[in-house]
């Protein structure tokens, strides 16, 4: 059952709208804008029914507020006032409501609005979804890993916590493609995604089609030591999946890995770091890919496969 939540400092007002569409709507009130931008921020609402006319913070500013900030900024608004003045009617929806309502409102007017929008919400929801999905392997594509891995970086800022950026890249993917077919590859693309994703499935977790035959991964709380010898795990799963290939590097298709660990401090570019890591990933194919090569942020170097270069 879709959340609205009902922010009215009328307690009669309040009741009404409750009464009408607490059948269909699982509804929470409050009273105060305060309580009620706290309870939006808490999540999960569907829509916000708002009063215009509250005593600690009117309608308009907290609207400001909600559209402001990225947890509360895609909920819908419906504004509830008694002031039938185009003006305000105008100003709240140019301030990003997508609906007005003029009290004294008939019950079935109100609930057809509000299917309305929670009809909409949804629509919009599933869209934002898909925009951030890579369509071949249903996992996380480049425009969300823009935007996830510095709100990660900056967690891990805050937090102090050791942060691991790691670039993957199939071995000798044009010569898989020569061989087999583009097809084929698409399907060896979608299945190294399955199984690397498989083994980073932390909710901090981030993985990513970089693009082509490249992934990126984000995660935090690993020391380097940790994040290598996991990384090899994972690059060892791909190589066992046995996917007949003719590359240089192995008989089946394989991946290289390059990271890094550090912990970030303030004023540090998330930027450097991701060069690092891809510096890493050179490393890993010149070494004769099908390897691990990490870093402690450029004090140390592993290597899963030292003395071998080609
Ligand atoms: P290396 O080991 O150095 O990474 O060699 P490589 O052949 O994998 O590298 P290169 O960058 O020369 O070629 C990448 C290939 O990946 C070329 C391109 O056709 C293929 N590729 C990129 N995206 C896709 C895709 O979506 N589907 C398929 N089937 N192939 C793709
Ligand atoms: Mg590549
Ligand atoms: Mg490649």
């Amino acid at each position: 059952m879709d959340k609205i939540l009902v922010i009215d400092d009328s307690a009669v007002q309040a009741e009404f709208l409750s009464s009408v569409l607490k059948h269909d709507y699982d509804i929470t009130v409050c009273q105060t804008a305060v309580e009620g931008l706290r309870a939006a921020k808490d999540g999960g609402f569907s829509l916000i029914l708002l009063d215009v006319i509250m005593p600690d913070m009117d309608g308009f500013t907290m609207l400001k507020e909600l559209k402001s900030t990225e947890l509360t900024k895609h909920i819908p608004v419906i504004l509830l006032t008694s002031l039938a003045d185009e003006q305000y009617e105008e100003k709240g929806l140019l301030m990003g409501a997508v609906d007005y309502v003029a009290k004294p409102f008939s019950p079935v007017i109100i609930k057809a609005r509000v299917n309305t929008q929670i009809q909409l919400y949804h629509y919009q929801t599933e869209f934002r979804q898909q925009a951030m999905i890579d369509g071949l392997t249903g996992i996380a594509n480049r425009r969300c890993y823009e935007g996830a891995s510095i709100t990660k970086w900056r967690e891990a800022v805050r937090f102090g916590l050791p942060f691991s950026v790691c670039m993957f890249d199939i071995d000798k993917f044009k010569l898989y493609n020569d061989t087999f077919g583009h097809p084929a590859g698409d399907q060896v693309i979608a299945n190294v995604a399955k199984t690397v994703s498989s083994y980073l499935q932390r909710s901090t977790d981030l993985f990513a089609r970089y693009g082509g035959e490249e992934f990126v991964a984000v995660f935090v709380g690993n020391d380097g030591e940790s994040a290598f010898s996991f990384m090899k795990t994972i690059r060892q799963a791909v190589e066992d999946l046995h996917i007949p290939h003719n590359s240089p590097a192995s008989p089946w298709v394989t991946v290289s890995v390059g990271g890094i660990t550090l912990v970030p401090k303030a004023g540090d570019d998330y930027n450097t770091y991701l060069k690092l890591a891809d510096a890493m990933l050179y490393d890993a194919k010149r070494f004769g890919r099908n390897q691990v090569v990490w870093s402690n942020a450029g004090k140390e170097q592993w290597r899963e496969k030292p003395g071998e270069s080609k």
